[in-house]
């Protein structure tokens, strides 16, 4: 268990800039999941805390260590990858053994330490197998198994359950992360998957183009994300984004879109009259309004999953799109009313995008 500190760590291949200066704090026996979009530098990230790429600036730190110059075998952690890279041709037990035994690890510690992360990870019966015979699930397992049975201070994982079906990835998730209060070993856990960066982190870095756009709790980044990039990319459906400007006179302030439409603000939004904003509203936070309420909203496509019905509307000129708990008997072509809760608006700048309200 130790903390991890990364202090405006860059990354550049020849004259191309991967990591542009990220500092991060995590805490001992802290879940962070790194997050963002294919190409953005989590790997790279990650791959630089492991020691299997060089830091081309910054300073990274494992507990009180600098660890810029150690070589990866001396850093204790231990990594899974998205591609498990067991060794086909040694059973279960052995593909666990294999990196104890370089480390000079008695055989008696050896299978001490191999036969409980088979019986947390529920192994046992399959020692003897090899990688083969198990299943995509089976074998992610024992890809954590060699991990655990190294008691290292820090768990590295790369997108580890990108090659599972959807069912068994949902499975799996909530295996990783109560292993990971069960050991309270710190643990930093790349995705691209949003879900499972909200499910499995006690705190989340989003990045983007080399650079933390957010760094948060799970609810934080849903409930303030700190720009139109963090907000559009945690929570889906995605937020509905619409440009307008601010009417901020009256009795009530007001957002206007550039099609004229009125959404509501909430009353104390104290921004100024006639400045340029982004309006966010998650489809969730849109409910159906009834009588003359809320803003008539035509329909585009009707989506039941069961539990609740996903609605694609046109509001004047902008696509939005709907999550409602109730059944939708609204066809295509059709009006509907929706309202916005306006305790759940989000405002941003128009030019910055960074997080008004
Ligand atoms: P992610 O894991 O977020 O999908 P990566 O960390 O793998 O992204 O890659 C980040 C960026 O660095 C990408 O644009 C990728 O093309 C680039 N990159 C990765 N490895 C190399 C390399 N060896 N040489 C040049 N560019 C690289
Ligand atoms: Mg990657």
């Amino acid at each position: 268990m130790t903390s991890v500190s990364i202090n405006k760590v860059r990354k550049s291949y020849g004259p191309v800039n991967v990591i542009s200066g990220i500092d991060v704090e995590i805490k001992d026996g802290e879940f962070v999941v790194l997050v963002g979009p294919s190409g953005c530098g989590k790997s790279t990230l990650l791959r630089m805390i492991a020691g299997l790429e060089e830091i081309s600036g910054g300073e990274v730190k494992i507990g009180t260590r600098v660890v810029n110059d150690v070589s990866a075998k001396d850093r204790d952690i231990a990594m899974v990858f998205q591609s498990y890279a067991l060794y086909p041709h040694m059973t279960v037990f052995d593909n666990m053994a294999f990196s104890l035994k370089l480390k000079g690890i008695s055989k008696a510690e050896r299978e001490t330490r191999i036969n409980k992360a088979a019986e947390i990870l529920g192994l046992t019966p399959m020692l003897k197998r090899f990688p083969k015979q198990l299943s995509g699930g089976q074998r992610q397992r024992v890809a954590m198994g060699r991990a655990i049975v190294r008691n290292p201070q820090v768990f590295l994982f790369d997108e580890p359950l990108s090659n599972l079906d959807a069912k068994l990835r949902v499975e799996m998730r909530s295996e990783i992360k109560s292993l990971q209060h069960r050991l309270k070993t710190t643990m930093i856990y790349v995705t691209h998957d949003q879900i499972e960066a909200m499910t499995m982190a006690d705190r989340i870095v989003v990045l983007n183009g080399g650079h933390v756009e957010q760094f948060g709790t799970p609810l934080d980044l849903y409930d303030t994300p700190a720009n139109k990039f963090v907000a559009a990319f945690i929570g889906s459906p995605s937020m509905n984004f619409l440009d307008g400007t601010v009417r901020n006179v009256g009795a009530a302030p007001l957002f206007v879109s550039a099609d004229g439409t009125q959404w509501p603000l909430p009353q104390n939004c104290d921004i100024a009259d006639g400045q340029k904003v982004t309006y966010g509203i998650r489809p969730e936070h849109l409910t159906l309004a009834s009588g003359n309420d809320g803003i008539a909203a035509k329909v585009r496509l009707v989506e039941p999953t069961g539990a609740e019905t996903m609605v694609q509307l046109n509001v004047g000129d902008s696509r939005i799109v709907g999550v409602f708990r109730d059944r939708v008997a609204a066809g295509e072509g059709e009006t509907l009313r929706v309202s916005p809760d306006v305790s759940r608006v989000h405002l941003f700048d128009a030019t910055s995008g960074l997080r008004l309200v």
